[in-house]
């Protein structure tokens, strides 16, 4: 696992999809930008239909267009624009400089094929390996994830393995030829609270010792408090604040993010009542104007219905955004 890497930061830049349905149209990003750096974990936040797996997609290259159209929107990696590189080398970026892990190993593990086929077949493509030179390099990988029994993993096909181990074969796999940075998307909602701290805790000594930067994708507010450096929140495909970690948990600005922090169960909720969001994420074909949170916000005014508000900087060092017309209004307003 010693071969140079780029040193470079991960950056997406006003990135605007959407989904095209017959005469339809559905916004599904609206102006996503964020940047990933090396060795730190970047979690980005927010309830299901946000627009979270669609950019993770995007970075990937593996947005189906149709009905996804990329209407504008960088995504630099190297000084260069993933978005304008032919397929082949896209492919070749993909797997080698960024690489994936999904919630589900099913999506990604072949059911047909020996573990050992898997992981030497991206070795050899990616890294030029011969097949013996592979075999020795997985036994190293599966070392690192964790997972006893190396030979035999090798020989097994995914069924005969249990979660916890396809869990960690996929990010084996992922890591195989030792990417910059790593997308995680929601990998341990599907696992129980043993198992996901488990991979959480292998999720952040691989990206020490492989010095990777991690995209964490996640709806859970508790597990992105554990595991992050900076998180920005998204709501109907747009970012509407992001922050360190230690700053958005405990100065949020956004009403949204307050909302999602005061829904987290916690022991001293314990007897109260928890704090739910009132109503839904809007359909991406159907967003509010103006604000697009307007609907469902406690400080909602008239001019949050019609126009949408600037993102701004707020606090010390340009290190906290947020996109409010009423920052500074006192939250307690609604609270009392
Ligand atoms: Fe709420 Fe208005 Fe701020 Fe949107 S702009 S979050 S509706 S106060």
């Amino acid at each position: 696992m010693q071969e140079k890497r780029s040193d470079s930061t991960l950056e997406i830049k006003n990135l605007n999809i959407s989904f095209i349905q017959g005469e339809k149209e559905a916004n599904a990003l609206r102006g996503i930008s964020l940047s990933l750096k090396r060795n730190e974990v970047h979690s980005l936040v927010g309830e299901s239909g946000s627009g979270k797996t669609v950019t993770s997609t995007c970075i990937m290259g593996l947005l189906p267009t149709p009905p996804g159209r990329i209407n504008s929107g960088q995504i630099i990696l190297n000084d260069q624009d993933l978005l304008l590189l032919e397929e082949k080398d896209q492919r070749q970026i993909r797997g080698k400089e960024i690489a994936m892990v999904f919630q589900e190993p099913a999506r990604y593990l072949n059911p047909t094929l020996k573990v050992g086929d898997q992981i030497t077949e991206m070795l050899i493509l990616h890294l030029g390996m011969g097949k013996g030179e592979a075999l020795d390099r997985a036994l190293e990988i599966f070392d690192l994830v964790g997972l006893d029994g190396g030979k035999r993993i090798l020989d097994s096909y995914p069924h005969e393995l249990s979660g916890g181990m396809k869990q960690r074969i996929m990010i084996a796999i992922a890591i195989s030829c030792n990417p910059a940075f790593l997308i995680a998307d929601e990998p341990t909602t599907a696992l129980d609270v043993t198992l996901q701290l488990q991979i959480l805790k292998l999720i952040l000594s691989l990206k020490n010792t492989l010095d990777m930067g991690i995209l964490f994708i996640s709806h859970d507010l508790r597990v992105v408090h554990d595991i992050s450096d900076w998180v920005s929140v998204i709501y109907a495909g747009r970012i509407v604040e992001s922050a360190s970690r230690e700053k958005l948990f405990s100065d949020p600005k956004h009403p949204y993010t307050r909302l999602l922090l005061e829904s987290i169960p916690d022991a001293d909720k314990r007897g109260k009542r928890l704090q739910t969001i009132p109503g839904k994420v809007p359909d991406a074909e159907d967003i509010p104007g103006g604000c697009a949170f307007h609907t469902r916000c406690p400080l909602a005014e008239d001019i949050c219905k019609t126009v949408q508000p600037e993102t701004k900087e707020v606090g010390e060092g340009h290190s906290h955004t947020t996109a409010c017309h009423f920052i500074g209004k006192q939250w307690k307003q609604w609270k009392n």
